[in-house]
């Protein structure tokens, strides 16, 4: 699945809001590599250790 060139303008890496370079099921971040895995078109750019609210994480 073919991600529109628009995502790839207003992306930015979160970990160095560096722009992106699609690859086949992932986005690639061109400043520092990292590599975010797009999941049914959308691209998921939560980092590894899962920040987001809801996530399975009980924060004591
Ligand atoms: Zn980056």
């Amino acid at each position: 699945m073919k991600l529109s060139a628009d995502w790839l303008e207003v992306l930015r890496c979160p970990h160095c809001r560096g722009l992106f370079r699609e690859e086949k099921q992932a986005l690639c971040c061109l400043s520092c590599g990292r590599r975010y895995p797009v999941r049914e078109g959308l691209p998921d750019l939560v980092p590894e250790s899962g920040k987001l609210p809801g996530r399975r994480h009980p924060d004591h």
